[in-house]
């Protein structure tokens, strides 16, 4: 009897050493199968799972836009959800609805607000060759790309300003006291404006611009006022020589899609690209970037290509009458009778404009602009 119990408990111990192998062999099987599953499940399912669309927010109000979007749809089956808006709104939405917005793409006009959302945080950092390669670095960041380039450039009255006078002009020259009374711009709330200011303080530093600005808004034929046909439709009616614009604005003129007396007024005017005898004229860009909890990441790194490439550009330009970014691509005739060949300020990142945006509002107003 008392040699029997021992091989019972070594028994015992055998089997719970065998059962909890067992267990354990089991409860691999079981890990494995279902990590198997997830692992075909993800490559198998993943476009079930995530929506074939993108969320577009844009601050851009061209119903071309939209057509460009269809093109984009039709040749990736991705649907392109827009929500159109003015920037400062939108900005807010995605800020507030944080992880939960439903926002991929934000698309704006001009590099200084680029920048200010980029410091708000509401964009990802996008690693595209596509984008890389194919937009000139200094329309672009990590986080957002120049799409289209926009000229500000001068418009004067040849009745009243001889060829040979504007010769050379450049930005600086308009502080110079021989254009008292002659010159007119939009507010300093402006976004190109600010961003045009930024450009000087980052070329001239803060202490040449806040001296440029006195003399400059000393020279308004007027208290600043309307947008920037506003002030092309000045100098055609003879209340000022020179006013600031972006080009297609008076592109859109000249195409009689404001009207024919806009278009007239156009025709009285003659552009200038400043800048021509040193640095070029100031650029500035419409971009986009993706937001950071961009739910449909892939599909808007897409999206960002296909408004790079040749079809894209050729429409963007042809219909909003913007620079294209891409070079050798086919150029609307009225953009190519305002110029093509000129000099664009090259000398320096657009999103500096960003960096100055806020000290460019401070010294414009501090000058007066009002
Ligand atoms: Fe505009």
């Amino acid at each position: 009897m008392g040699g029997s119990i021992p091989p019972i408990i070594f028994r015992l111990f055998i089997d719970k050493k065998k059962n909890f192998i067992i267990f354990i062999i089991i409860i691999i099987i079981i890990n494995c199968t279902m990590q198997l599953l997830y692992i075909f499940f993800l490559l198998f399912n993943f476009d079930l799972l995530s929506a074939n669309e993108i969320n577009l927010f844009t601050t851009r109000h061209y119903e071309s836009d939209n057509n460009l979007y269809k093109i984009f749809e039709k040749e990736t089956g991705i649907k392109v959800n827009v929500i159109s808006g003015k920037s400062k709104p939108l900005e807010k939405r995605i800020l507030e609805e944080d992880k939960d917005c439903i926002g991929d793409v934000f698309f704006l006009a001009d590099a200084g607000r680029l920048a200010s959302a980029e410091k708000k945080k509401v964009f990802q950092k996008i690693n595209s060759r596509v984008l890389k390669q194919t937009i000139p670095k200094q329309f672009r960041n990590d986080y957002w790309f120049g799409l289209t380039k926009r000229a500000r450039i001068f418009y004067y009255n040849p009745k009243r300003i001889m060829e040979e006078e504007i010769e050379g002009l450049s930005y600086e020259d308009l502080a110079r006291k021989k254009w008292k009374n002659r010159v007119v711009i939009r507010q300093s709330n402006n976004v190109y404006n600010q961003s045009l200011v930024s450009s000087l303080i980052e070329i001239n530093g803060e202490k040449e611009t806040r001296k440029w600005l006195k003399g400059f808004v000393n020279n308004f034929a007027r208290d600043p006022q309307g947008n920037d046909r506003a002030q092309i439709l000045a100098v055609a009616a003879g209340e000022a020589d020179i006013a600031i614009a972006n080009t297609y604005y008076y592109a859109l003129m000249l195409s009689g899609k404001k009207g024919a007396s806009q278009k007239k007024a156009a025709q009285k005017v003659k552009p200038f690209f400043p800048n021509q005898n040193n640095r070029g004229t100031h650029m500035n860009i419409s971009g986009a970037g993706i937001l950071r909890f961009s739910p449909n990441k892939d599909n808007a790194i897409k999206f960002l290509e296909f408004l790079i490439s040749p079809v894209a550009q050729t429409h963007l330009s042809n219909n909003t009458f913007e620079y294209p970014m891409l070079e050798n691509i086919k150029i609307n005739e009225l953009i190519k009778k305002i110029g093509i060949n000129f000099k664009q300020d090259n000398s320096i990142s657009v999103s500096s404009y960003g960096k100055w945006q806020k000290k460019s509002f401070m010294l414009m107003k501090e000058a007066g602009w009002n």
